[in-house]
This record gives structure tokens, sequence and C-alpha cells, in this order.
């Protein structure tokens, strides 16, 4: 946490016109870091075979709500980054009340809602019954869930071969990948799952979003002096991914990166390429 604090300080510095929402993502953090260590996460169980079957056919291992969560911690979180959310600008407060009123009285409810995890057509449907944002909704959700998420993750990650899976979504949970990051002095690449935050190793020249494999239609541009954060993006499909070069960083947060270099998909969006996992941070 300490050494994130300090990459907040740097980008904030770097680039001022960032505080808000830099300041907002080290209060989510700070929350999320004080019950990481006292989550209570059951195992995930997958048998052997099942594994190997799973890898061979393409499949991920499991569905987003099957991830096991720590639903009093998790509820616990969600309370605490509604108080942030209150505080963070006028429109997020008047999400949070919203939601807020919504489950008064029916803390059961909300209880529930999390035990299913990202149900992202319930949370649709709730947001719209309650009138709330669904993307703030869902935001306050997914944070709150995420700690307990990444810790079930962190458990089978060394029964997993990152290596081998070499397909443009996630072999744990079937989410695309929100970023890619480039590795080791040979340049290897790799996606980051926008769900679990897995990471799995791809080919370097190839759309993780249609499989485009033609090096002409396959470009990339950087931001002005910032070789570390490029763009990625495919003539085919017209998507783009973030790419990350971790050989000149040290990277404590590649969220925190994604999040600092907004400008980047602004310009993206300019030329004409959309962003397959939208940034949760923004609303
Ligand atoms: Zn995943
Ligand atoms: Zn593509």
């Amino acid at each position: 946490m300490e050494k994130l604090k300090k990459r907040i300080q740097q980008l904030k510095k770097k680039r001022p016109g960032y505080k808000v929402i830099l300041d907002f993502y080290q209060k989510v953090r700070e929350e999320q870091e004080k019950i990481k260590h006292s989550l209570k996460i059951e195992p995930i169980l997958i048998k052997k075979e099942w594994k190997h079957l799973l890898a061979k056919e393409g499949f991920p291992m499991l569905e987003k709500k099957d991830f096991p969560l720590d639903i009093e911690k998790s509820l616990a979180l969600f309370q605490s980054l509604c108080q942030i959310g209150k505080e963070a600008n006028p429109y997020m407060a008047g999400q949070v009340k919203k939601s807020e009123e919504a489950f008064d009285k029916k803390k059961g409810d909300m209880k529930k809602l999390l035990e299913e995890g990202l149900n992202e057509k319930r949370i649709e449907k709730l947001a719209d019954q309650f009138g709330i944002d669904k993307k703030v909704f869902s935001f306050l959700i997914l944070e709150s869930i995420k700690p307990s998420i990444e810790a079930g993750v962190e458990k089978i990650s060394n029964e997993l071969d990152t290596e081998t899976w070499l397909k443009g979504f996630c072999p744990v949970c079937g989410s695309f990948p929100s970023l890619s990051l480039l590795k080791e002095e040979v340049g290897k690449r790799y996606l980051l799952c926008s769900f679990c935050g897995y990471e799995w190793r791809i080919e370097r020249l190839i759309c993780p979003f249609c499989g485009n494999k033609d090096q002409d239609s396959l470009q990339y541009f950087y931001g002005e002096g910032e070789e570390t954060y490029r763009i990625d993006t495919c003539e085919k499909c017209h998507q783009y991914i973030k790419t990350i070069d971790q050989r000149n960083i040290e990277l404590i947060d590649s969220v925190l990166e994604d999040l600092a270099t907004l400008h980047l998909d602004i310009l993206a969006s300019k030329k004409g390429y959309k962003r397959k996992v939208p940034n949760p941070w923004i609303t």
C-alpha cells in the first residue's frame, strides 16, 4: 500500500488533472486493503481431469457467479465504499443515496445480491427498478467483492499454467481482458482479466477480441512522450486494448496505470476505436 500511495503521489504531480479520480482510487484501495488479510474464502476445488479437459476444449474453469466470497466482509466493504462515494462527487453521492434508500431496512436483500456475485442481469434489473445508474451500482458491487475474488484466484493460480492458454479470454472466468502487458526482455505479452485479475500469456501479434493476426491491420500508437503505454488497435473489429510495457516501469498496480492514462482512451475513441471492456472507474 505504501508503494501504491507513492506511485499515486507521483502520478498526481505528473498529471494534476487526474487528482480527483486518483484520490478516489486511493480511498477505495485503502478500504479493500483493510479487509484483505482477514478474508475467509472457501477453496476453489477443481478436479485434475476436469481442469485438463476444460483447458483442452478452451472452456474457462468458473463462471463469475461461482467464485467463493466472504459475504460479511463484502457487505461491510460495500457500506464503506458507499461512504466514499458520497464524498466523491455530487453525482455519485446522489446515486449512492438512492441505492441506500432502496436497500434500507432490507439489508438482507443487499446481502443476497452480493451472494450472487456479479450477477449482471440482476444488478441491471434492480438498478432499473430503483432508478440507479447501472454503472455506479455495478461498480460498487464489483469493488466490494473484488478482494474475495482475487484471494480465490490467488489460491488456485499456482495450479494453472499461464503460458499455454493463449486465448483472448480468461482461462479462469472467461472474461475479456482490460489490459495487455509486455514483460521480460523478449517482450512476452500477457493479458489481464477485467474481472478476476488473472494474467495469462498471448501471442504478440493478435487481436485478443476477434483473433485477427494480419500484421498490416494490427497497429499501435503511443501518447506523447509515453512509450510505456500504448494503444493496440485492430482494423478488423475496430477495437483496441491498452498495453503497458512493464520493461519500462516497476508496475505496482496496473489498474491504477490504466486509470492514469485515460487521455489515451480518449485519443483512441477519437480515432474511431472502441474499448472492449469499458473502464469501470469512469462514470
Ligand atoms: Zn478472469
Ligand atoms: Zn480485432
